[in-house]
């Protein structure tokens, strides 16, 4: 029965991708690029781990396909359920979350254009587009949108996450930069969601990842472009308590420049077997070594220093990240407090310790810790508002984030299990010490964590308001499993 109704679908899809592709000849739009991995889907995700092997991968090229294709989907689930999912940069790497087995993939890759309007200057970017490519193609232009850090990162589920770019103190979210979502429902309606048209929708989509439709296009509002002056300063890691001291200066000023944008990690890599300590300093102006940072450049020596004036996409490729084998993300949040801090350092060294005895492949470890900073929510309420209740926090926090990388799937149980102690250990003790601070980043966020949880009781009540009103059937709860589901809390 199953393999005769997954022959039927794809038969029908294949129907649809064949009748819309004569639609769209006729159709006046912006053709985009269609990059080398788009003929190697699943080598471009950027977990190995998630590399799975669905029954049928879709790949639409307009709005229009994403809604037969949603139709279609439905329409054959009523002769057996049929699940799917949707992958736009594919960075996220929690398995299923972008990819299935036993399932269809629409994958949209081939939506990766960025177009930009002079008269409302606004940015148009399609889900699949890379941050990067972004960058590339506004930068000439005179304008720049606050996106993603590192050049191959998707923008599709990076903006449904929250977003965190380098101009976050100075703008905001990224989410909140976006004017108008435009949205395949599960009815297979693509409607525009704004702060005037379907207002309610506008807000959930801001923090609510996969909950409410497929994001077809994200207008986003522009800024004009300039140079920035970034990079990424390494030291040994006995500098880690003085670099701990001055993150907590930075995060607490209550005269931060909003030009300064920095993270602070701990790592080590088989790659070059040093463990250090690392700050990426990234000022959105030209100005070599502002005043922001001074209490980082007192820490000596350090032992290198790529820190220059560039532009955006530079800065943007020096993030970039390939794609890699295994990778766990997770994410635990906290008061800006030292001596969870220093917990930190001192899980991480039980990380590492443990890590260099038993792997037996290749790693990278990164941990990292960055200031949510208020200012990255101030204006979102003026903006049409979002879902991650942030507002709640009346003082800058830290989002530290585990970001683990290895090389051999028969390593997966130990490192897993130790970015598991990791964040289990340090939530233990800043919920001791008073520090714990309740939201966690979704786009951090590991399978097991619980980020909508995080966003409060009133988000959560209205995002299943908003998921009940705009999918009553429920069809992107029960057939589109992948991602945090808002029917789980
Ligand atoms: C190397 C690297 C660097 C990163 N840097 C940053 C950073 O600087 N700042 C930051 O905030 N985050 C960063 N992240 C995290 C990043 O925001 C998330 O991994 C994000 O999900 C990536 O978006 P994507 O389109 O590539 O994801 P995908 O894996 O394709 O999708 C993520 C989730 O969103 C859903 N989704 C995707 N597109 C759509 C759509 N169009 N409609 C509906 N649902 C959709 C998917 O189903 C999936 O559940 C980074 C991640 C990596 C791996």
């Amino acid at each position: 029965m199953f393999r005769l109704s997954l022959t039927l679908i794809t038969a029908a899809l294949a129907h649809v991708s064949h009748a819309v592709d004569n639609e769209v000849e006729n159709r006046s739009t912006v053709q985009s690029s269609i990059p080398d991995y788009c003929a190697t889907p699943l080598a471009s995700y950027f977990d190995g781990k998630s590399r799975l092997t669905p029954d049928c991968i879709v790949q639409p090229r307009a709005a229009k396909e994403v809604a037969t294709i949603v139709k279609v989907l439905t329409a054959a689930s009523f002769l057996k359920r049929c699940q799917f999912a949707v992958r736009s940069g594919g960075h996220t790497p929690i398995p299923g979350a972008n990819n299935i087995d036993n399932g269809v993939t629409i994958d949209l890759l081939y939506m990766n254009g960025t177009t930009y309007d002079p008269d409302t200057k606004l940015a148009s970017i399609s889900p699949a587009a890379r941050w990067g490519s972004v960058y590339e193609t506004l930068e000439p232009l005179g304008r720049m949108v606050g996106g993603g850090r590192g050049s191959t990162v998707g923008v599709g589920g990076f903006l449904l996450g929250g977003g965190i770019s380098h101009y976050a103190p100075r703008i905001g979210l990224a989410c909140d930069n976006v004017v108008n979502f435009q949205v395949v429902l599960a009815s297979g309606l693509i409607v525009n969601a704004n702060k005037k048209t379907n207002s309610d929708l506008f807000k959930a989509l801001k923090g609510g990842n996969s909950n409410f439709g497929i994001v077809t296009r994200y207008d986003m509002e522009t800024f004009e472009s300039e140079d920035l002056w970034g990079g990424i300063v390494t030291w040994p890691s006995s500098t880690v308590d003085q670099h701990f001291k001055a993150l907590v200066n930075f995060g607490t000023d209550p005269n931060r420049d909003p030009n300064a944008a920095l993270i602070v990690f701990q790592g080590y890599s088989t790659a070059t077997l040093a463990d250090v300590v690392r700050a990426a300093f990234d000022y959105t102006k030209p100005v070599a070594r502002p005043d922001a940072y001074k209490e980082f450049y007192a820490i000596t020596p350090n032992l290198t220093d790529t820190t220059k004036i560039q532009p955006m996409s530079a800065i943007a490729a020096e993030f970039g990240s390939d794609t890699t084998k295994r990778v766990q993300f997770r994410t635990v949040s906290f008061k800006i407090d030292l001596a969870t801090l220093q917990e930190t350092a001192r899980l991480y060294k039980i990380l590492i310790t443990e890590i260099q005895a038993k792997a037996s492949g290749d790693y990278r470890i990164s941990c990292l810790s960055q200031v949510w900073s208020t200012s990255y929510t101030a204006n979102s309420t003026a903006k049409g508002g979002n879902v991650l209740g942030t507002e709640r926090y009346k003082e800058n926090f830290i989002m530290y984030q585990s970001y683990l990388l290895w090389s051999e799937p028969k390593d997966d149980k130990l490192f897993m299990d130790l970015g598991l102690m990791l964040t289990n250990g340090i939530e233990k003790f800043a919920k001791s010490k008073g520090t714990l601070i309740d939201y966690l980043y979704l786009n951090y966020s590991d399978k097991d964590q619980d980020p909508l949880t995080g966003y409060g009781p009133e988000n959560v009540k209205f995002m299943k308001k908003v998921a009940t009103k705009y999918d009553p059937l429920g069809i992107y709860q029960n057939l589109l499993p992948g991602g945090f589901k808002i029917s789980k809390v």
